[in-house]
């Protein structure tokens, strides 16, 4: 299964790839997470990715479509993967479709949730920098306040989690990457599911379109 899953930020993407991943036994490829991870690496392509994640704008094409495609050629890939957080553009999904090639994108589900929700949830998100786990102050929070309950390291607000950051991340989404809905539902390859429920129910509804594990 070729898997994308999209949505706005905060619509639960992250959360619901990990268990989707693991349920399905198939990598989990985060744009964010590499992007991300590259940043802290400290390189010369890490300064300049965080010049525009820290404004909330989405990392030019050029860079980003070259380390899905390289991402993808991983053997781990062979035999399906989920893709959380790309394409977030029509030139991405266009470029993506070019490296697919004979083995095409099976499935986009598209996560709903209205804009207010969206901001609770993003400005109340926890992030464990150590493994990766994603809380929420109050909708999914750790057990012990401000400790990863994986790992038992401190949890950390991302940068790009204040208010002014998330409304620009939301402006972007709805330019730039909401048309990609209407490109995926005239491939017919589209499911909309309601994000606002909670996180189990959002998850049943994803499993109810991939069925159960081959
Ligand atoms: P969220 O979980 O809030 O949806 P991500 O972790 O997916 O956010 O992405 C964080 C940031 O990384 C984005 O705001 C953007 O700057 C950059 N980014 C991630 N994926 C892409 C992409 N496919 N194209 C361009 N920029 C991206
Ligand atoms: P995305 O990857 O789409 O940006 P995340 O999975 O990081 O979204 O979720 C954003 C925040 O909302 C996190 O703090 C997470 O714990 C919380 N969250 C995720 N799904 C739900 C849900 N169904 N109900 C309430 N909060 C949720
Ligand atoms: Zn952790």
């Amino acid at each position: 299964m070729n898997i994308v899953l999209m949505g706005p930020p905060g619509a639960g993407k992250g959360t619901q790839a990990v268990r989707i991943a693991e349920t399905y036994g198939i990598p989990h490829i985060s744009t964010g997470d590499i992007f991300r991870a590259t940043v802290k690496a400290g390189t010369a392509l890490g300064a300049q990715l965080q010049q525009y994640m820290s404004q909330g704008l989405l990392v030019p094409d050029e860079i980003t479509i070259q380390i899905v495609h390289d991402r993808l050629q991983q053997p781990d890939c062979a035999s399906g993967f989920l893709l959380d957080g790309f394409p977030r553009t029509i030139e991405q999904a266009i470029a993506l479709d070019k490296t697919l090639g004979a083995k095409p994108i099976d499935l986009v589900i598209s996560i709903e949730v209205p804009d207010e929700e969206l901001i609770k949830r993003l400005t109340g998100r926890r992030v464990c920098q150590n493994c990766g786990a994603t809380f929420h102050i109050h909708f999914n929070p750790p057990q012990a306040e401000g400790i990863c309950d994986q790992c038992g390291q401190e949890l950390h607000q991302r940068v790009d989690d204040t208010i002014t950051t998330v409304k620009n991340r939301l402006e972007v989404y709805n330019r730039q990457t909401e048309p990609l809905i209407a490109y995926y539902r005239e491939q017919e390859k589209l499911v909309s599911i309601d994000g606002s429920q909670a996180i189990d129910q959002v998850f049943q509804d994803i499993t109810r379109h991939l069925g159960v594990r081959q």
